[in-house]
């Protein structure tokens, strides 16, 4: 059967990346987060304590940084250099970073170059902000995925509670506001629905809920 591009795009914590990798394992696919590359380009950028707005030096770090993703059925694994940045990337100082950083045209470019590459031969499922708009617009299978705010600020929270984490709730919900706002109002690649692509709200939906709900829709489109 044809393995096709699937986009999945979305506010953060909208469900994208759980149900990506758990569709991705039942369709044989590999799953793509690119969000954690443009994580990785922020921790590269705070660890060589680079001002992101010195265009100069975020340019020179572009250059030389090297991003790595290795896939598992379990989800990727981030290199960054040589060291494994999975678990440093996920911190919620990184989070905002890579907000920040992933608007600057010369990381989104060298960013879009490499998902691009890897997602070409198809049987891939990307997750992002412009996968279905940007990345690749020839998708054959777009979602946008949503939840409200407090749904989604509740997932983060458990997320980093399970992680022995000490989150704050209101701080949560206050940096998933400003992130998605920073996102969809940037001016390149902003945070918004491709024109074809479907809406899926996960508010309601168990993750096999959704994870199936996608999967029946890939089925419909691209028969069994
Ligand atoms: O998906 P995740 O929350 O890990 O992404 C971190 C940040 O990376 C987002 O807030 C967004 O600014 C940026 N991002 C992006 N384009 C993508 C994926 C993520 O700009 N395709």
């Amino acid at each position: 059967m044809k393995r096709i591009i699937i986009a999945i795009d979305g506010p953060a914590a909208s469900g994208k990346s759980t149900s990506a990798k758990l569709l991705a394992r039942k369709l044989g696919y590999v799953y793509l987060d690119t969000g954690a590359m443009y994580r990785a380009c922020a921790l590269a950028a705070q660890q060589q304590q680079i001002n992101i707005n010195d265009i100069q030096a975020l340019s020179r770090l572009m250059e030389n940084i090297r991003i790595h993703i290795q896939f598992s059925d379990h989800g990727n694994t981030i290199w960054l250099n040589d060291d494994d940045v999975s678990e440093a990337i996920r911190e919620p100082d990184i989070s905002r970073l890579a907000s920040a950083i992933s608007a600057h045209r010369v990381v989104r470019t060298k960013m879009v170059k490499l998902q691009r590459e890897l997602g070409r031969e198809g049987g891939v499922i990307l997750d992002g902000r412009d996968i279905g708009t940007v990345v690749f617009p020839q998708a054959e299978l777009k979602f946008f995925m949503i939840a409200p705010l407090k749904i989604r600020a509740q997932r983060r929270y458990l997320e980093l509670k399970e992680k022995g984490l000490n989150p704050v709730f209101e701080d949560i919900l206050q940096d998933l506001v400003n992130r998605d706002k920073a996102d969809a109002s940037r001016a390149l690649a902003p945070l918004i629905p491709a024109e074809d692509a479907i809406e899926i709200d996960t508010g309601e939906l168990t993750i096999a809920e959704q994870v199936e709900k996608l999967y029946r829709i890939y089925l419909e489109k691209v028969g069994s």
